[in-house]
């Protein structure tokens, strides 16, 4: 019985393609092997651009949610400030105003408009 020849792996990977070529006319067993890896690779340019195409749209997914994040965090550092501002001001006012030791909300406040807690 003949052994099944083992050549093309090597040959592929470490010999020109001339060399293959050579060896692909005289072994069949090497013809059917490449046979199975020109498969391979067809079903591999198949399916490359479907999975290009997933990538991309799960990029721009990606993008979206990272500008939906960056908004909402935005969003929400806008609001704090302008809210701390809102505080500061109106604290300020009140407290030039009169000397009450409550803000506008009712809230007790020392010296520096901050709501003290004792
Ligand atoms: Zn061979």
């Amino acid at each position: 019985m003949k052994e099944k020849c083992t050549k093309f792996k090597s040959l592929y990977l470490f010999r020109d393609e001339a060399e293959l070529e050579e060896h692909l006319k005289e072994c069949p067993d090497c013809r059917a092997e490449k046979e199975k890896m020109d498969k391979v690779s067809e079903l591999l340019k198949e399916v490359k651009p479907y999975y290009a195409q997933q990538r991309r749209k799960s990029f721009a997914r990606l993008k979206v949610a990272c500008i939906l994040f960056v908004g909402l965090f935005a969003g929400m550092l806008i609001g704090y400030f302008t809210q701390l501002g809102h505080i500061s001001s109106s604290t300020a006012y009140n407290y030039s105003e009169t000397t009450d030791t409550t803000n506008e909300y009712g809230m007790p406040i020392d010296n520096y408009g901050l709501i003290s807690l004792n």
